[in-house]
């Protein structure tokens, strides 16, 4: 068995859970509430809170785990990303209060207080800088704590800055980038043998579905005569395929992968070379 550790509620939760029924490991839990569940296979899910995730890779209790990379940096246990799941993405900042003159990090001055649920990588984050601050350990809203008095400065996630806003802080510097990650131990507890193999597998199989999901099959039928064109516009993975149509009289049939996103530029640019009977449909895996 390969014991996966996910996510059982959150911000990291509903994705992680569709990302791996994409892959074909669905969660056959006897209740929602239930710890463990098997995902099918020689897999089986833990759910637990996502910053318990990096302790339990790192001491052997999952073979690997589905969290944050904030998460897995600040608890520092060495472990390895195998994947970049591309969903829960977010950024480490330094923010002050809007009215404060902070405006870098050059204007911290000696023992600067700064208040985070992340208090080691906010020493390391300092330390690296030869800058000397006094951590405030909070364990939530942290946004409060300049307006409270307790600290200077925060160490905190945001995504679109809006909750900073709202909070009158602005951002002083960037410490990290996050997204979610699949990760393994970085010592002799990471998978070895079948397990390992099963991992390689699921790295496969996710690394496919995240591969397809940023792509369409777009299939259209256009002019015979307008081939050269068809191929700058839609250049696929090794060009598209062609298919004769059967009393397609002047028009074949062309399919092609093709990026999403600006999609709308692809099927107008092949409108206006007379395609007909344009259909795009998602790709459920894409294997390079
Ligand atoms: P949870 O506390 O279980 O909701 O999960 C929090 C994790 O979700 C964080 O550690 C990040 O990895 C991720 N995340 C993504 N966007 C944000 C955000 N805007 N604020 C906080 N956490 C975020």
């Amino acid at each position: 068995m390969l014991r996966l550790a996910i996510p059982n509620k959150g911000r990291l939760h509903d994705e992680a859970r569709s990302l791996l029924a994409d892959a074909g490991l669905e969660v056959r839990a006897a209740s929602d509430r239930a710890l463990v569940a098997s995902l099918g296979g020689e897999f089986e899910g833990i759910f637990v809170r996502a910053q318990d995730i990096p302790e339990l890779v790192a001491d052997g209790s999952a073979d690997a785990g589905i969290t944050g990379w904030d998460l897995v940096q600040e608890a520092d246990r060495g472990l390895v990303s195998q994947l970049d799941l591309g969903f829960g993405r977010c950024r480490l900042v330094v923010a002050a209060r809007e009215e404060s003159g902070i405006r870098s990090l050059d204007d911290l001055t000696e023992g600067t207080r700064v208040a985070t649920v992340f208090p080691h990588v906010t020493a390391r984050f300092f330390a690296a800088r030869e800058k000397s601050v006094t951590l405030v350990p909070v364990s939530g809203a942290v946004e409060a704590a300049p307006h409270l008095g307790i600290a200077d400065v925060i160490l905190d996630l945001t995504s679109s800055g809006s909750t900073l806003r709202v909070n009158g802080l602005r951002e002083v510097a960037t410490v990290l980038e996050s997204t979610a990650r699949l990760v393994v131990a970085g010592d002799d507890r990471a998978p070895t043998g079948d397990r390992r193999q099963a991992l390689d597998e699921l790295v496969a199989a996710l690394r496919s579905v995240l591969a397809g999901r940023d792509q369409r099959y777009v299939m259209a039928n256009v002019p015979r005569t307008r081939l050269d064109e068809v191929r700058r516009i839609l250049p696929g993975i090794s060009g598209p395929t062609v298919i004769d149509v059967l009393n397609g009289g002047e028009k074949v049939a062309v399919h092609a992968v093709c990026p999403a996103a600006g999609i709308y530029r692809t099927l107008n640019a092949l409108k206006a070379i007379g395609a007909e009977g344009i259909l795009v449909t998602r790709i459920e895996r894409l294997l390079a």
